[in-house]
């Protein structure tokens, strides 16, 4: 893991934030400046930079980031939402630790 990725501190609590979800591919937890009501950020546990960095190989696990935004905007009744992977700083990526990010409300 990179020492200096704020996702990986936040995934081994290294930098203490609440899960809301946690399975043995990916985390979830609230963006610290929320754009809605709801805005959860699904991550993997593996370190990959960026949505352009994944390989074929970890194609069941960007599907896996997929289905587990879909379950926990049932379990928070959402009506609708957004589901955003930012690619790259030319497409508004800020932290370089692929993440999903759940808007909604
Ligand atoms: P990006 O622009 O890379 O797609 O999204 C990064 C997201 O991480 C932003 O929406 C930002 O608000 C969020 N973020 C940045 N630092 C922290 C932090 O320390 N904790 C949490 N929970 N979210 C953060
Ligand atoms: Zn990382």
């Amino acid at each position: 893991m990179p020492t200096d990725c704020l996702f990986c501190k936040i995934i081994s609590q290294e930098i203490p934030s609440p899960l809301i979800h946690q399975d043995e591919k990916c985390v979830a937890f609230a963006d610290i400046h929320p754009k809605d009501s709801t805005h959860l950020l699904i991550v993997p546990r593996e370190h990959i930079a960026t949505v352009a960095d994944a390989t074929e190989q970890q194609e069941p696990l960007l599907g896996h980031l997929l289905v587990t935004a879909k379950k926990l905007a049932q379990q928070k009744n959402l009506k609708g939402y957004k589901l955003q992977f930012n690619v790259g700083k030319e497409g508004g990526q800020e932290v370089f630790h692929i993440h999903l990010h759940l808007i909604g409300h």
